[in-house]
């Protein structure tokens, strides 16, 4: 924050959207909050967990926050649960019941889109649940909207029995601002009222609902019409005029300041009428929304003339880099600028962290010919990339294993005799992996299993999980067993291992036995994620530069504290030639996770008060 700007505004404070929606939830005497963490949605439970007057925790997956959440509200407690795009496809099932059922206490389900794939398998456009589920969407366009929005979103769920959207996108989540917050509230004090007739969702039930949903329906697009989230914004130049939401809002309104702009605070049900009274003010209608033309396909359904995703991108954030060239022809604009890339950047392949347990793992795959591998999401998902490519699939959260099962059942008589492997950390197989491994095993599959636990959810930061043994908050709580899990979900006991990965005879001895096996194998690992306070480190090692003859065998390890120091082309007996790159361990960054040890034939890899002569990096200080 300037200073002219904390002058300007003695009372906000500069916080990001995540932040906001977790005070804003407090504020608004929001009682109960679920999540499973997925950036960029994370840090919106992680700072609800600070108040001591909301119940927060992190829940196994989506789906379970959202029912935590609606529990609390069928209680009558204000409830959020917060997940990110994703995270909503597995919760969709609890949602498409509740939009029936509504809501008692406040009910707002934070969604994150992640526009633009900073760290997600797909790019999808949440606001289709809004109007899937019948359900109001509202779009924040900064950290102060985020927190009103929020207040917002608990009042018009009461106000309409509705559970309310809230449709984040990474740009909101991550990005601060500053922030007025108002005065706390105290809600009425509810109670559990039965009402088997709206909450027990049987068919005869179910069907009762339906029309009030559709009144429902029509009810808030009426209140859209005249709701305080529309809001218009006259400007000098009517030669196009914008209707936006959300972050898209702020780009346009950089980037075409004079231009007329109705913002959309209540994207859905969109404000018709409103809308069509705007087109009638100016020559042209743009509608800027982040990603899909779901709003310009209303409208023109509607018989409302608009451009839209025909002159700007369907994918990606509408930056201004980006709207300027894009409606450079309706403007006049003689700006070219070409939308910005990252073409300028050295290119750099995404990595596992320096002794990270799942490398070993990896370099293990990379050695076992004759697999298909299954691979799962999390960061262990980079086992995908150099230099192990030990990764073949990556569908969703858990589908490693019933991929790899249907890989075994399905596999073609040029498949009969690979090895099928799933590889899924800990906190995946407890979101959504223990089916498929029912699956398999009552359904007689032959897969080897790699159950990778790092005792937290590694990619997100390290979170907590039932693997890790502690809660949200850090307090103890129970931690699962594997061992015990796994074998009654129907694995022979026999048939599962427990290992450490940073041992890599004993990973390849399991992994080369295990794969000869018929039917379900699991192989468990037990190491911590390096990031987590739980790994301890080790003496650092070094490379004597005496020995090492530069077969390059350790840089199939990964680790990202072993550095090339030099090339050499040698022609060999047989007249051909062989590259070798001789190494070094960078000093500042290895762990002594004796990892790479093994790989070393010469036994070139040694601690580093060993020796003088040793070729260590140096650090400065
Ligand atoms: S494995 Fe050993 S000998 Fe080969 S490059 Fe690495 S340190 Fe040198
Ligand atoms: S011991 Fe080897 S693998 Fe482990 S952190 Fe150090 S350099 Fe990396």
């Amino acid at each position: 924050m300037t200073a002219a700007e904390q002058v300007r505004n003695p009372q906000a404070i500069f916080i990001s959207g995540n932040e906001a929606v977790a005070m804003a939830a407090r504020d608004a005497d929001c009682r109960v909050a679920a999540a499973y963490p997925g950036t960029p949605s994370t840090e919106i439970l992680e700072y609800l967990s600070a108040y001591p007057t909301v119940y927060s925790e992190w829940s196994i997956n989506e789906k379970v926050s959202l029912e935590v959440a609606i529990g609390a509200s069928l209680a009558g407690s204000r409830a959020l649960c917060a997940m990110k795009h994703v995270g909503l496809n597995v919760a969709s099932d609890a949602l498409m019941t509740q939009t029936l059922i509504g809501a008692v206490g406040g009910l707002v389900i934070a969604v994150a889109d992640d526009v633009g794939l900073s760290s997600s398998q797909n790019e999808q456009d949440s606001r289709y649940w809004g109007r899937f589920a019948h359900i109001p969407v509202l779009e924040p366009c900064d950290a102060q909207e985020a927190y009103s929005m929020t207040r917002f979103a608990f009042s018009l769920s009461e106000q309409f029995s509705v559970p309310v959207l809230l449709r984040l996108t990474t740009r909101i989540c991550h990005v601060k601002g500053l922030v007025r917050t108002d005065a706390s509230e105290k809600t009425v004090a509810r109670f559990f009222n039965k009402d088997s007739s709206r909450y027990v969702m049987v068919p005869g039930n179910a069907r009762n609902r339906i029309p009030l949903m559709m009144q429902r329906d029509k009810e808030l697009a009426q209140f859209s019409e005249s709701c305080e989230l529309n809001r218009f914004e006259p400007g000098q130049d009517r030669r196009i005029g914008f209707v936006t939401s959300g972050a898209a809002y702020c780009h346009v309104r950089e980037t075409f300041p004079e231009a007329p702009v109705l913002k959309l605070g209540l994207s859905h049900p969109a404000p018709i009428e409103t809308i069509r009274a705007f087109a009638q003010e100016v020559d042209q209608l743009i509608v800027a929304e982040e990603v899909e033309p779901l709003l310009e396909t209303e409208l023109k359904a509607a018989g409302i003339q608009l451009s839209g995703k025909d002159i700007l991108p369907r994918i990606g954030e509408l930056t201004p880099s980006v709207l300027r060239p894009a409606l450079a022809q309706l403007t006049g604009d003689t700006c070219t600028t070409a939308p910005a890339t990252q073409n300028d950047l050295f290119p750099r392949p995404p990595t596992l962290c320096v002794a990270c347990p799942h490398m070993g793992i990896y370099y293990c795959l990379a050695h076992v010919k004759n697999t298909i591998i299954s691979g799962d999401i999390g960061c262990y998902t980079l086992g995908a990339g150099q230099p192990w490519n030990a990764l073949d699939t990556c569908i969703s959260m858990g589908a490693s294993l019933s991929v790899a099962q249907g890989i075994d059942k399905g596999r073609s008589e040029a498949d009969q005799n690979k090895n099928v492997i799933a590889v899924i950390g800990d906190s995946t197989f407890l979101h959504m992996g223990m089916q498929g491994l029912l699956d398999i095993t009552y359904n007689r599959g032959n897969v080897t299993i790699l159950l990778l636990d790092n005792r937290a959810v590694g990619m997100t930061g390290g979170q907590n999980a039932p693997s890790s043994g502690l809660d949200l908050h850090g307090e103890e709580t129970i931690q699962v067993d594997f061992r015990k899990l796994c074998e009654a979900l129907g694995v022979k006991p026999a048939r599962i291992h427990e290992v450490n990965p940073y041992e890599l005879p004993v990973l390849f001895k399991a992994l080369r036995e295990e794969v000869k096996q018929t039917g379900p194998s699991v192989i468990i690992t037990n190491q911590p994620c390096v990031l987590t306070e739980r790994y301890r480190q080790q003496p650092v090692l070094a490379v004597d530069a005496d020995r090492c003859t530069g077969c390059s065998n350790c840089l199939d390890v990964g680790c990202p504290a072993i550095l090339v120091e030099r090339r050499e082309t040698v022609i060999k007996p047989n007249g051909r030639e062989k590259q070798l790159a001789f190494v070094k361990i960078d000093s500042a960054a290895c762990t002594g996770c004796n990892l790479c040890i093994n790989t070393c034939g010469p036994d070139a890899i040694i601690p580093l008060s060993r020796d003088s002569r040793i070729n260590a990096v140096e650090v400065s200080a």
